[in-house]
């Protein structure tokens, strides 16, 4: 089966496997995980950032930046297609009783002048503004590498209005393979970054939330306790993150070169509709005008031939490229989207 639907289903290597099996492990609430202390020094290093804290998934990464930088009843600036408000079944709202303020971008990316005028005044009648979130890559933007321009522009504003930004880079390192930009020329603008293990960098599980305020670190650490995200000898976990940022950060070059490949493939297919200068990174988003199949016959009749990708509502669908994914099988998934689409 040619796997498609996202990076998410990538399977740990061999090699990973190995170093999970002989991680060094020891009590992570007790501090005592060398493993684990390893890798959040190794992701903090990376970024140029003082301090790292693991946790499971992205959506906690997220969670605890919002839940340690605001209070109750604040409001945080988002893009309205980004993962914290699709993805994430309103933590937000739900566990730090903040409110989303959505600006519409172009696939994903918000100017410095929307972020701006989205920032409430700071006067006794208005929401105050609590922090900006941005999204690199973004996910529903297809992969849209955040241009560090506009980043220096609205981080510009945020200074000026003394409001902190977190970055939601799941995928940073993938925008960092795209552009060969040092990871800490975005990170720098950033009070909080979180990143995932486990996307295209194959591991099987984890994330990380980054920061230089050892405060606000420890502070998520204690929500992180709340949320239940406080583990024990999270060390065979943490080995697969350190192999991953070892073997498989400068592959990802790989996957968008797949991508652009397969792009190119669909571009031939009269049903499809791609822009291909849009894939930027390792997600192509397409649309196939058929009006005798709904999307799910279509993506049925795909994976019979043993394609999977996601519909994402209408007409669109998205593929994912990633580390299980071969050059060949993206010739492959070409001569089945050519033949199943074709019909
Ligand atoms: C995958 C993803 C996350 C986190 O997802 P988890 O499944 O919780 O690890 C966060 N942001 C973006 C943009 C993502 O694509």
């Amino acid at each position: 089966m040619i796997d498609l639907r996202s990076d998410t289903v990538t399977t740990p290597t061999d090699g990973m496997r190995k170093a999970m099996a002989r991680a060094e492990v020891g009590d992570d609430v007790y501090g005592e995980d060398s493993t684990v202390n390893r890798l959040q020094d190794m992701a903090a290093a990376l970024l140029g950032k003082r301090a790292a804290l693991f946790v499971p998934s992205g959506t906690m990464a997220n969670q605890l930046a919002i839940r340690s930088q605001t209070q109750p009843g604040q409001e945080v600036i988002v893009e309205s297609t980004c993962h914290i408000v699709r993805y994430e079944q309103g933590a937000a709202g739900a566990l730090a009783g903040v409110q989303l303020h959505w600006v519409t971008g172009e696939r994903g990316i918000m100017t410095a002048e929307q972020v701006e005028a989205a920032i409430r005044p700071k006067d006794p009648h208005s929401i105050q503004t609590a922090l900006i979130c941005l999204e690199n890559t973004h996910n529903a933007g297809g992969g849209t590498i955040y241009p560090l321009s506009t980043i220096e522009k609205i981080r510009t504003v945020a200074v000026k209005h003394g409001i902190p930004m977190h970055l939601d880079g799941a995928r940073l390192l993938n925008a960092v393979a795209a552009t060969t930009l040092p990871p800490a020329s975005y990170a720098q603008h950033f009070e909080t970054i979180s990143m995932c293990l486990s996307k295209g960098l194959g591991a099987p599980v984890g994330s990380l939330l980054i920061s230089s305020d050892l405060s606000l670190i420890d502070r998520a650490r204690r929500f992180r306790r709340m949320y239940g995200g406080a583990m024990r000898q999270a060390g065979i976990l943490a080995a697969a993150g350190i192999y991953a940022l070892e073997h498989h950060v400068t592959r990802l070059k790989e996957d968008h070169d797949h991508a652009k490949k397969l792009a190119r493939l669909l571009q031939r297919i009269p049903s499809v509709q791609i822009a291909s200068q849009h894939v930027e990174t390792n997600i192509i988003i397409f649309d196939v005008v058929d009006h005798r199949r709904p999307p799910t016959e279509l993506v049925a009749a795909l994976k019979e031939q043993g394609v999977l990708i996601n519909a994402i509502g209408g007409q669109r669908y998205r593929a994912v490229t990633h580390l299980n994914i071969s050059s060949k099988q993206i010739d492959e998934a070409g001569e089945i989207f050519a033949r199943i689409l074709a019909r």
